[in-house]
């Protein structure tokens, strides 16, 4: 009896002690761009501090924080002594045209998200902001399915933020991710070797999403979508995942070892 019950408690924290702790969506800034952004040094020693590998997320493209070679050279430059892995969260389609290739060989990961999304009009909605109107729900799902399957035809590593519905459509997250829709984007994922993140600031993917997608061979990634505050915090995906059955072998970590 006793046996069982030691068995019942330590399956599931050996299970999540398989997963790696890594979280590859940090970004040194604060949300607003004003809050003084941290040091390097310093979220490398917060990393060590958790027992949580940080990967950093610069920002940008041909606009934005990282907008042509120089600012990606300083940003690699400064990130560069540090453990800590050096990644780029795109936005755009032209990103490739402003960035070296030589330095985004430099880059452990690229990361995109859909979260900047171009409305009927061709105006860019950002679907993150609280009371966004995007419309009738079901044209609307149909069209961000497509623009996320765009997005995930780059050359990416990563598929930030993946799944995430404007507030106004939350309480319809299931209904709205049909089987069809869902499946769409896990193919493109798997095609592109693109990794899904595990987004612990929204939640998503659902479990049901990140089901399927284990069964069709994706790879996923933990991200906390932290700016400045929440860094290292990725005790959800390691639920989630633990949850969903995920292992080791699931999840997406960049190749080098950071600091080297
Ligand atoms: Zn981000």
């Amino acid at each position: 009896m006793i046996s069982k019950y030691l068995i019942l408690l330590c399956a599931p924290v050996m299970l999540a002690a398989d997963l790696p702790k890594v979280d590859l969506h940090i970004h040194l800034h604060g949300e607003d761009h004003n809050t003084p952004e941290m040091k390097p040094a310093d979220a490398a020693a917060l990393s060590r501090k958790m027992g949580v590998r940080f990967g950093i997320l610069a920002e940008g493209g041909c606009r934005g924080d990282i907008h042509d070679n120089q600012t990606l050279g300083e940003f690699l430059d400064e990130v560069r002594d540090q453990p800590l892995w050096r990644g780029l969260q795109v936005y755009g389609f032209d990103w490739a045209n402003c960035l070296s290739s030589d330095l985004r060989g430099q880059l452990d990961y690229i990361a995109a998200d859909a979260l900047v999304f171009p409305d009927k009009n061709g105006k860019s909605i950002w679907l993150w902001l609280p009371n966004i109107e995007v419309g009738d729900a079901q044209d609307f799902m149909d069209r961000y399915v497509a623009f996320n399957e765009r997005v995930l035809s780059q050359p990416i590593q990563i598929w930030a933020n993946p799944t995430y519905v404007p507030e106004k459509l939350k309480a319809q997250y299931d209904a709205l991710w049909t089987p069809a829709r869902m499946d769409r984007l896990i193919q493109a994922a798997v095609r592109n070797h693109v990794a899904i993140e595990i987004n612990a600031h929204f939640q998503v993917p659902s479990a049901a999403f990140i089901r399927r997608a284990k069964a069709a061979g994706a790879k996923f990634s933990f991200g906390s979508n932290s700016h400045v505050k929440g860094m290292g915090e990725i005790d959800y995906c390691l639920r989630i995942a633990q949850q969903c059955g995920l292992t080791a072998a699931d999840i997406y970590v960049p190749a080098r070892r950071p600091g080297r």
